[in-house]
């Protein structure tokens, strides 16, 4: 039978808003799975130590900080033992495209809100990157050990702001200083806080007395929303819901356990008009993350692949898509290894880094046979853009390898003007900014200053040849070209892009590049 049916797989990412919960949960969410990889654990278990020390060593040779990019632990479930790979989005207020590529690479997510605040812009935004790629969300509603707003409140404003149906899974007696406990409406069983911590500490109670205000309203929840509905859920219509305290370690396990019972296995990914199924013999992946050495002395990077087919053995010669042949991964970073047997492999819907000098880009597919392309792994036309000034002058060729590095990396996209001197970067979130400023000094030892440029955003731009032509030839001053030279129409305003739009309609405008 298939590798994926004796190797369950759930590969998934939480998102959230800043505050909302999501570095607690991970914490309880490790702990209870039995973390084979726990940033700062001491005691690692009898054989998880080779392969943790593998990657400590390497974390230390090449400064590269890679401990918290994939967790992952198992947990038994009902006799099978299930291995969760959940993939660390990066914790700002500002959406980047590292956190959208890591998106890319999961099979469903978790939600977590806040009792007390509800949906938050960047629950929101985050929200709308899954639905994009249809990743079904299960919610997590955080925090009901304080005073929250009325459970109905906060599932309707789910149903009304992410437009998806909703199915409570659970539901909280009473909430903040009334707080008595959750009952799990599948198990029937309440969970209750226990001791001067007022945790949940393991007890259960079977058909226990609920009192008869929250009775009544538990009634309303469990006839007034539609049963959960898998396939509606895997399709990403509707949401599950989990009410919880990460914090007090409630509705934690029942998480675990909704993933293990409903997420997604490994789904085949989008090639162009195939999909590839985990099914296949070969090994497949793609690059959705690539990270670089925080040591400026070297240049290695880790590339994050995710595996989507085959079963991936050390030393395994793969062919980027980039590259076009093949390069032996000979000391891959393996999430998953804690016992000896498996350590030298990994399957489908499992993570793999593989250290190189700049070889491998974010969106190049592997693959044994270099016969697979993946796609959806867009770039996203920049919000903001600046000018880069140099402050050195002399330093010209540094700073275009830098911004080249960086953007293949994924920090930047780099524009250079057809017309005029200096290198334009573009970026959707201020954070990306920063880090460009800081990285330059540090580790290109390139002093720049970003400036105001006259352009809004960019459009990659498509169509017949004549047409591209005639439309370059009149708009020199507003063009561009990506770091692989495709032409890119630098706007002042999005209303130009629409009047351009407008003015020529054989040309596609697009907000997104796949490579
Ligand atoms: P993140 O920014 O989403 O990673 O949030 P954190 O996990 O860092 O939590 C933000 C704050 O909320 C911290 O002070 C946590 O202790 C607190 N917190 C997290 N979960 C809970 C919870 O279930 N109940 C309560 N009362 N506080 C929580």
């Amino acid at each position: 039978m298939s590798s994926a049916a004796k190797n369950p797989r759930r590969t998934f990412a939480i998102i959230s808003h800043p505050d909302a919960g999501k570095t607690t949960l991970t914490e309880k969410l490790l702990l209870q799975g039995g973390a084979i990889h726990l940033a700062g654990e001491v005691k690692a278990r009898g054989q998880a130590r080779r392969a943790r020390s593998d990657w400590m060593k390497i974390e230390q040779q090449r400064g590269i900080s890679v401990t918290s990019s994939v967790m992952t632990f198992e947990k038994a479930i009902e006799g099978e033992t299930i291995t969760f790979n959940l993939l660390d989005t990066p914790g700002h207020e500002d959406f980047s495209e590292d956190t959208y590529r890591t998106l890319t690479a999961v099979d469903s997510a978790i939600m977590v809100i806040d009792a007390a605040k509800g949906i938050e812009p960047q629950t929101l935004k985050l929200f709308e990157v899954c639905r994009l790629r249809s990743v079904p969300i299960i919610t997590f509603v955080n925090k009901v050990d304080r005073e929250g707003r009325d459970p109905f409140e906060t599932l309707d404003e789910v149903a009304d702001k992410l437009a998806l149906d909703v199915s409570p899974q659970m539901w909280p007696v009473g909430m903040g200083g009334l707080f008595e406990g959750l009952l799990d409406f599948r198990t029937g069983e309440v969970a209750r806080p226990e001791g001067a911590s007022k945790e949940y500490l393991g007890t259960r109670d079977a058909g226990a007395a609920i009192p008869d205000a929250y009775a009544e309203e538990i009634e309303l929840a469990q006839v007034g929303y539609p049963e959960l509905d898998l396939e509606a859920y895997r399709n990403g219509d509707m949401t599950p819901v989990y009410f919880g305290s990460a914090l007090k370690n409630f509705g934690v396990e029942e998480l675990i356990d909704a993933i293990a019972r409903y997420a997604p296995p490994p789904r085949p990914q989008p090639a162009g008009d195939v999909q590839i199924s985990p099914e296949r013999d070969e090994v497949t992946g793609f690059i959705f993350k690539v990270q670089a050495n925080m040591d400026p002395n070297h240049r290695d990077r880790i590339a994050f692949m995710r595996q989507v087919s085959g079963t991936f053995k050390r030393g395994m010669k793969l062919t980027p898509s980039g590259l076009g042949k093949p390069i032996a991964v000979h000391s891959p970073i393996l999430f998953f290894a804690q016992d000896r047997e498996i350590a030298d492999t990994a399957e489908p819907g499992d993570i793999i880094g593989i250290p190189n000098h700049g070889t491998l880009r974010v969106g190049d597919t592997l693959s044994e046979k270099n016969d697979v392309r993946f796609t959806g792994l867009p770039n996203f036309a920049p919000e903001i853009l600046r000018r880069v000034q140099l402050r050195d002058p002399t330093k010209t060729k540094q700073l275009r390898k830098a911004l080249d590095d960086l953007s293949e990396e994924g920090v930047i996209q780099v524009f250079y003007p057809v017309i005029g001197g200096s290198s334009i970067v573009g970026v959707v979130g201020q954070l990306q900014l920063d880090v460009l400023v800081s990285r330059l000094e540090a580790e290109y030892k390139v002093e720049a200053a970003l400036e105001a440029s006259p352009f809004a955003t960019a459009r990659w731009l498509k169509g017949p040849q004549d047409k591209l032509d005639e439309f370059e030839r009149f708009n020199q001053g507003n063009l561009a070209h990506d770091r692989d030279g495709d032409i890119v129409f630098m706007a002042r305003s999005p209303w130009d892009v629409g009047y351009q739009q407008e003015k020529n309609p054989e040309l596609a405008f697009s907000a997104t590049k796949e490579r």
